[in-house]
């Protein structure tokens, strides 16, 4: 009996434990899951951007990641990647465009891969706000080389 007993107190238990768990999980908003970061600097980016630093490069790991958060209409210069980039869309709707292509609108849950040595450029979409993860591997060959902002004329050249 005693034995029993003791097994019906842990059942009773755990189902109290993971319900409680549940309802928690249910009340909780998460819309963002890294700190909003630094503001970036005007001199790379147009608008309003935020960067938070998340893997930093080392010796073992020559590979550096963060997530940058745009606001609407916000974006970055035209760069390149020595080593090329992916970028994870982590919320919201966001443009991304290599040189002589056509922009591509991004999404949350989308993944970018930005070749080597090729121009590109990536930020919010005109109407709502992108955040993205970025990883850069092989930072041995260098993280990234800023060029010109982006103008209006052709951050609204979306067809
Ligand atoms: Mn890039």
């Amino acid at each position: 009996m005693k034995h029993l007993s003791i097994k019906a107190l842990i059942g009773i238990l755990a189902v109290l434990f993971l319900n409680s768990y549940s309802n928690e999980s249910k009340a909780q908003k998460v819309e963002h899951v890294f700190e909003k970061g630094q503001l970036a600097p005007s001199k790379f980016f147009t608008g309003n951007v935020y960067v938070t630093g998340l893997i930093e490069n080392d010796d073992v790991f020559t590979t550096a990641g963060g997530e940058v958060f745009f606001k609407a209409g916000a974006r970055s210069n035209w760069h390149s990647h020595p080593a090329g980039q992916i970028l994870i869309v982590t919320a919201g709707i966001g443009y991304h465009q290599i040189k002589g292509q056509p922009i591509e609108v991004i999404h949350k849950g989308d993944v970018v891969k930005c070749p080597p040595d090729v121009d590109h450029w990536h930020g919010a979409s005109k109407d709502a706000s992108m955040s993205h993860i970025y990883i850069v591997p092989n930072t041995e060959k260098g993280i990234v080389e800023w060029k010109d902002a982006v103008t209006d004329e052709e951050y609204l050249k979306l067809n």
